[in-house]
């Protein structure tokens, strides 16, 4: 069967717990492929180059843009992050399903350039939820806190164009729902290529 996987991408904001959610949904399903980014901004404790990220250098990243390396990128908080192409290309054609975790200017672009593509937002329950889990983590300054707090704000607002919403107020149950998304996509007449002999 000939079948080609679905994109989807995942946008929610910094603190959201996205990270969490995504790991166990990736953890307990197959044929799926969690696509890395590539990022100039500087690896955080434990993080490691080509694991997270692609850490990259202003001047690598750019190379890949005029390359046509990417398939969507954005500046965010001061720093490129953008979808390297050829994975997603290569793991939809073999039939796996591709999520992008990227924000909302890329996922943006995605959808204007692949009308086919599926978008999910993972919500915090409130803003100020959202707030007291970036403090939690920390691992950024309060100048930093601010500046993802207004980008969270913008970024919600952006909800919109989202066709799916799952609110992150239990990490399990925020999974099952992803998983539900994943599911009935995989069960669409269209992407089944299934014929009754
Ligand atoms: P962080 O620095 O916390 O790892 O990520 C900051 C933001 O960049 C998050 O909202 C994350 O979704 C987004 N992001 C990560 N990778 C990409 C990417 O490849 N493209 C775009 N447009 N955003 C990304």
């Amino acid at each position: 069967m000939n079948r080609k996987g679905t994109l989807f991408v995942i946008t929610g904001p910094s603190g959201v717990g996205k990270g969490t959610v995504l790991q166990r949904v990736i953890q307990s399903m197959d044929r799926l492929y969690f696509s890395i980014s590539a990022t100039t901004r500087n690896p955080r404790e434990g993080e490691q180059d080509g694991v997270q990220y692609h850490f990259l250098t202003r001047e690598q990243f750019e190379q890949r843009i005029r390359q046509g390396r990417l398939l969507e990128y954005a500046e965010y908080v001061g720093n490129y992050y953008g979808t390297p192409l050829d994975p997603v290309e290569e793991h939809l054609g073999q039939g796996e399903d591709v999520l992008l975790e990227i924000e909302l200017q890329g996922a943006l672009k995605v959808k204007e350039t692949r009308p086919d593509a599926v978008l999910v937002f993972i919500a915090p329950p409130s803003y100020h939820a959202l707030e007291t889990r970036l403090r939690g983590r920390g691992t950024e300054e309060e100048a930093v806190i601010q500046k993802r707090m207004n980008a969270a704000r913008r970024e919600c607002a952006g909800m919109e164009h989202y066709q799916y919403i799952v609110v992150n107020e239990q990490v399990e149950a925020a999974a099952d729902e992803l998983r539900a998304i994943l599911l009935s996509c995989r069960c669409l007449r269209t992407k089944r290529g299934f014929a009754l002999e």
